[in-house]
């Protein structure tokens, strides 16, 4: 495609490129986790986007060929649930044709991605996925997820995708005070054991609709201490720039654990992120309140370089650093919710 820019790395007003884009392919979830998307908001009478306002496939992709000639190396697919959305194997067959991409991930609950979706989504083009599960409990998992999705399947798909090589598979947990804590210490044993990376979530305050407070916060130090007084870790290098977890091994040769911190200890400093949503609005941060509007130019007859330049000056004049700047009254403004932008 046609991009006049030169294709070096575009960067904010901190000085951060434009490394990675998350890409919401749907709004629709076939869960209702309480902290992402209460029954109680997203019940029965919940107005999900209609397919007409949803980005195509091709619009997708006509997305990320800009964002790559901007300096994007790095696509995740999200939600939503990235795998309600039909078909998704052929979007991946397309982003993996453009020059520039390295690496395209998705992150998923596991739900649907048996084995034969597995192997599709790796033919065309899929590297690795991360798999969410907040507990190994059963009565826990199902009240988490709260439509009763029992952990064995998601565990079966934590295993499709490593017999299928989507690896190395990441497992997020988010870890919520009161409620899943005491599944920290098993999950730990079981990944050692299952060659997947876990990596624990601080419960954060996206969105508006999950009532989060500051004392629902499992402290990465909590964590840390919990795991460690088990099996001794020491830390690692982070594998690339912007790495939002931190990374411990553990120092028996068992593998290795994350933790992302947001809360506690933010990381905005090396957040090269930019988040799509399923709309075709443009968020430069995971709390943003306002998204930028590429769907219109997508369908206004606009070029391919008049995308380019305004996803460019977007990116130019950001300077969000909101975990940063975060304290306990955060739940006062209204910001965009996970599920619309997928984490
Ligand atoms: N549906 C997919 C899934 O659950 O993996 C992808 C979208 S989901 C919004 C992406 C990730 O965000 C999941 O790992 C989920 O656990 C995490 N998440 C959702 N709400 C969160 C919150 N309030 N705090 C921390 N993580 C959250
Ligand atoms: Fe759905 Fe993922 Fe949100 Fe759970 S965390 S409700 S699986 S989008
Ligand atoms: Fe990036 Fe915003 Fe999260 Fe900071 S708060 S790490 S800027 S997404």
């Amino acid at each position: 495609m046609a991009v006049d820019e030169a294709g070096t790395s575009t960067t904010d007003l901190l000085g951060r490129s434009l490394r990675d884009l998350r890409i919401s392919v749907t709004d629709r979830c076939n869960f209702r986790c309480r902290y992402c998307m209460p029954k109680e908001v997203f019940g029965a009478a919940y107005q999900f986007l209609p397919r007409a306002e949803i980005l195509t496939f091709e619009e997708i992709t006509k997305v990320a060929q800009v964002f790559a000639a901007l300096g994007t190396r790095k696509l995740r697919l999200t939600g939503g649930e990235p795998l309600v959305r039909r078909d998704l194997e052929q979007l991946v067959s397309a982003l993996a044709a453009i020059p520039g991409i390295e690496d395209i991930a998705m992150t998923t609950n596991g739900s649907l991605l048996t084995a034969a979706k597995a192997q599709a989504l790796k033919t065309a083009g899929l590297g690795r996925v991360t798999v969410s599960l907040d507990s190994l409990d059963d009565q826990v998992f199902k009240s988490m997820n709260d439509v009763g999705f029992p952990v064995a399947r998601v565990l079966a798909a934590i295993t499709a995708a490593q017999q299928t090589g989507l690896t190395p598979v990441k497992v997020n947990m988010v870890v919520k005070r009161g409620i899943n804590q005491a599944s920290i210490v098993p999950m730990a044993a079981h990944f050692r054991e299952a060659g997947a990376t876990l990596r624990f979530i601080e419960y954060m305050d996206v969105g508006n609709s999950n009532g989060w407070q500051l004392t629902d916060v499992v402290s990465a130090k909590e964590i840390l201490e919990l795991v460690g007084a088990q099996w001794p870790l020491e830390p690692a290098a982070p594998t690339r720039p912007g790495e939002v977890a931190r990374r411990y091994r553990y120092l028996d040769g068992k593998g290795e654990i994350g933790i992302i911190a947001s809360v506690t200890q933010p990381f905005c400093g090396g957040c090269t992120r930019a988040r799509l949503s399923a709309e075709g609005r443009l968020y430069t941060c995971l709390f943003g309140r306002h998204g930028h509007d590429l769907r219109r130019v997508l369908r206004d007859g606009s070029s391919d370089s008049d995308l380019a330049a305004f996803v460019r000056s977007i990116w130019e004049q950001r300077s969000d650093r909101y975990s940063e700047l975060r304290t306990a009254q955060t739940t006062m403004s209204p910001k965009v919710e996970m599920s619309h932008i997928g984490g």
